[in-house]
């Protein structure tokens, strides 16, 4: 992308780049985060319907066999058949069954070693898994007002056993009809679904990061190329003239400056200032002074080659960067003021006429520096208008610096020591 046909880039293309590129990498990476957890989540509730399933079917079966007439024994030997029961090859199994009775005794439990125990105890010593609700099964055993046994748990992923637990109220028709209490709970090897979970959501983040990313940076350069150029126009361009504003041109400038240094180049500076501009607006209105600028910026533009530079610095002032030496530079710009000199505008029939003043400034004479030029050219414009405007003054050589042992730094020279700078080109008819 190049301003006014120049080849150099300001920063502001670099940044819209570099800032553009920075955010569409974090939607494509938060998006297939996003993406892969949404899988991970739905692997996990699939996984959890599937125990819970599994879970109604046992304590179903558990309640019909306690009501059924067989002996504690044979209970038993039922409850034990559940041990290590898969529930599906890709999730998770049985790991342990636990019927605790309504005083919290361990009445039946695949593990025979845990019959007679208390759920309190197993609760304590974490027998019955990572994934228990202490609090709300401790209300199961110690009933106490406001404590309610929570229906079921939630699984999370990085829990290795997930524990499901149903209460059975069981009627017994003895003499007296009476409620009996069993808590059902299983305990489920949780390692299986967490595995799948994480193998869901890795895969899915990177499906997503291809396809994502591919789209994103397609989305990325028909960005660029069809946004880009016209948001580069507004912010890198003087909506009246057309040509680089004062930021871009001093961006730009920079760079030229700094490629010359590296490149041994010879590099002009110039600040261009209409003469007596207020005039023009005083006499034929605001909307002719427009014009005149937007004409003696055209006269400019096209009297220079496409490589040099030309912005609109403010007001009726123009900057312009030659990689020219001295000398070319000099039949340059007289050219540039000549031709201003010559041409006119046509406004309401009468026509409009400027001519401008000129402060140059070079690198063979000074350095590569902007500052040091900028300031250097102005302080030679100021010469120009104070010579009569309608000219070209150049900013000379500073003094040697024994001449000069106690003069300040170039950055801070005054306009008085710059003045000083300010010559003619010898040999050149005024
Ligand atoms: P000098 O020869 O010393 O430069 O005199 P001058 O009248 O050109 O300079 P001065 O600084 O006194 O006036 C500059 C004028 O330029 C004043 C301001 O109203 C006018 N101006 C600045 N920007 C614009 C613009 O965008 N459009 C128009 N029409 N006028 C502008
Ligand atoms: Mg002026
Ligand atoms: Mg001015």
């Amino acid at each position: 992308m190049t301003l006014a046909g120049h080849p150099l880039q300001s920063n502001l293309a670099d940044e819209v780049n570099q800032r553009l590129i920075r955010i569409m990498a974090l939607v494509g990476l938060l998006g297939s985060a996003l993406i892969g957890m949404s899988t991970g989540s739905l692997a996990l509730i699939a996984a959890n319907r599937s125990i819970v399933r599994q879970s109604d079917q046992i304590s179903a079966s558990i309640s019909t066999f306690l009501q059924a007439e067989s002996s504690k024994s044979e209970q038993q030997r039922m409850v034990q058949l559940y041990r290590s029961q898969t529930v599906s090859p890709d999730t998770d199994s049985l790991d342990q069954l636990v019927v605790f009775d309504g005083s919290g005794q361990v009445l039946l439990s695949s593990r025979p070693s845990l019959v007679g125990r208390s759920l309190a105890e197993l609760l304590q010593r974490g027998d019955l898994g990572d994934g228990v609700d202490r609090a709300s099964l401790r209300c199961f055993a110690q009933p106490t007002p406001g404590c309610r046994l929570a229906s079921r748990s939630f699984h999370l992923p990085w829990q290795r056993t997930q524990t499901e637990w149903r209460l059975l109220n069981q009627l017994s028709f003895d003499a007296t009809p009476r409620e009996t209490r069993y808590l059902v709970l299983m305990t489920f090897n949780a390692e299986a679904t967490n595995l799948l979970v994480f193998q869901q959501m890795l895969l899915l983040a990177s499906l997503s990061i291809l396809i994502l990313g591919s789209l994103l940076t397609v989305l990325t350069l028909t960005l660029k190329q069809s946004l880009l150029p016209g948001l580069h126009q507004v912010a890198e361009t003087d909506g009246l003239t057309g040509l680089a504003n004062r930021r871009t041109f001093m961006e730009i400038s920079e760079k030229m400056l700094n490629r010359g240094l590296d490149e041994g180049l010879p590099f002009v500076l110039t600040v261009i200032d209409i003469d007596f501009f207020k005039r023009v607006n005083d006499t034929y209105g605001h909307v002719c002074g427009d014009a005149v600028l937007k004409a003696v910026a055209q006269q400019i533009r096209v009297s220079v080659r496409e490589r040099d530079l030309v912005g609109r610095l403010g007001g009726e002032e123009f900057g312009l960067v030659l990689s020219s030496s001295t000398t070319t530079a000099d039949s340059i710009l007289e050219r540039v003021r000549q031709q201003v000199e010559a041409s006119q505008i046509d406004w309401e029939g009468e026509p409009v006429k400027v001519t401008i003043s000129l402060g140059a400034a070079s690198s063979e004479h000074l350095d590569h520096s902007l500052d040091h030029l900028y300031a250097a050219a102005d302080t030679a414009l100021y010469q120009a208008k104070s010579e009569g405007r309608n000219r070209v003054r150049w900013a000379a050589a500073p003094r040697p610096a024994s001449s000069s042992a106690n003069n300040p730094s170039p950055h801070k020279r005054t306009a008085d020591d710059h003045s000083s700078l300010a010559h003619r080109v010898p040999g050149r008819r005024q």
